[in-house]
């Protein structure tokens, strides 16, 4: 009787069977095997499911509750006006785009969990899946496994932060700098690296003036970037400097506290935004151990590819790339996990 019941609910993922509706068996069981299972629902892990549900390989999404802090949807569902995807010429709010890929992952047959994958075990094939708060349960399994967790930005969580999330406090210049509340403003970045530096002087396209809150006396950034930000006239440096406050009308921001960290002297800095450059948290706690990551913890994929050192896995996304994590680059790397995962369960998964 177990074995029937067990062959019968392979591929039956939080379904009830339909010799469930007697009033004595009513089972649900999370096993459930796939060929192939997306973990993540931004842009990088929608377009794999595209892809892979075009080519009818079925695939099952775990889009996440409210997994590394992000809605299903990913980092886009935090934000307002998305005006540099193609193909949206008036712009689109981040959480109707993530709701339409959705839509249209959906539509060639994706199936969607709404949980979090909380353990896997890559060590051998079939590729094990736990879900969240049901570790002690059998688990899922997959032939090939994408993973497209994203990332997060850093944030400093001042005061005010919350209320200016996204009405004056960014996280992406390249993202937000060309909107109108931003131009010909003066604008405020923190931190003293490479990003810091590339994202105040694209800013000053835009605005007015740029001041980069620098926590010591010196930047972390290279030479090469250094020069270019300390020789361009729009920008100032400001040594010693974290902002420690937000604040404006309630509606934007306005105007944000900053304080020296030598002379601990407070002083007001009126400004329309201010930028985070202070780095992103990858998603791949998961992972860790089992996938090769770089020092600051990205995955690591085979140049020009989505191949991890793990054959079967995939990596699509921020969870991959520190260097554009953009919705369209995203969105590029899911379109490649799919079509090598595609290829590979077609020629090496046995
Ligand atoms: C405020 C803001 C504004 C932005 N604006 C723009 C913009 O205008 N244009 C642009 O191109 N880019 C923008 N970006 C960047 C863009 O959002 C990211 O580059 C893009 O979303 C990355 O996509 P992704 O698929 O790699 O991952 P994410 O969007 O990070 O999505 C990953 C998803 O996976 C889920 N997940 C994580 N771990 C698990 C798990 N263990 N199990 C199941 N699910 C899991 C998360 O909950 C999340 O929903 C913005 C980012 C932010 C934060």
């Amino acid at each position: 009787m177990f074995s029937v019941f067990k062959l019968l609910t392979k591929n039956a993922s939080l379904e009830i069977l339909n010799f469930a509706k007697s009033p004595f068996i009513k089972i649900q069981k999370n096993e459930m095997h796939s060929k192939v299972i997306i973990v993540g629902s931004g842009p990088a892990g929608h377009t794999a499911a595209l892809y892979l549900s075009r080519a009818t390989l079925e695939p099952v999404m775990f889009e996440g509750f409210l997994a590394n802090g992000f809605a299903p949807g990913g980092q886009l569902t935090t934000t307002t006006d998305v005006e540099n995807y193609p193909g949206f010429p008036d712009g689109i709010m981040g959480p109707e785009m993530m709701e339409k890929f959705r839509q249209q992952s959906l539509r060639f047959g994706t199936k969607i969990l709404t949980e979090t994958i909380s353990k896997v075990d890559l060590s051998s094939r079939p590729f094990k899946l736990w879900r969240e708060n049901a570790e002690s349960k059998e688990p899922d399994t997959a032939d090939a496994i994408i993973i497209a967790t994203g990332a997060a930005a850093k944030r400093l969580n001042l005061p005010g932060e919350d209320t200016y999330w996204q009405k004056g406090i960014s996280a992406c210049a390249v993202c937000d700098g060309a909107v109108p509340i931003f131009r010909n403003k003066s604008l405020a970045v923190v931190g003293g690296g490479d990003s810091a530096a590339e994202e105040s002087l694209f800013l000053t396209k835009y605005a007015s003036h740029v001041y980069v809150c620098v926590r010591r006396d010196k930047l972390r950034a290279s030479k090469v970037m250094a020069n270019r930000l300390l020789s361009n006239p729009k920008i100032t440096v400001l040594w010693n400097t974290l902002p420690i406050e937000c604040k404006g009308d309630g509606k934007l921001l306005n105007n944000i506290i900053i304080k020296d960290t030598k002379t601990n002297e407070i002083k007001e800095l009126k400004v329309n935004g201010l930028f985070y450059a202070i780095g992103h948290v990858p998603a791949t706690e998961l992972v860790k151990g089992q996938l090769e990551l770089d020092q600051d913890g990205y995955i690591i994929t085979k140049p020009d590819t989505t191949y991890t050192n793990i054959e079967g896995v995939f990596a699509a996304g921020d969870v991959k790339d520190k260097k554009y994590r953009q919705a369209i680059t995203s969105a590029g790397s899911g379109c490649m996990a799919a079509l090598e995962c595609e290829r590979w369960l077609s020629e090496c998964a046995e």
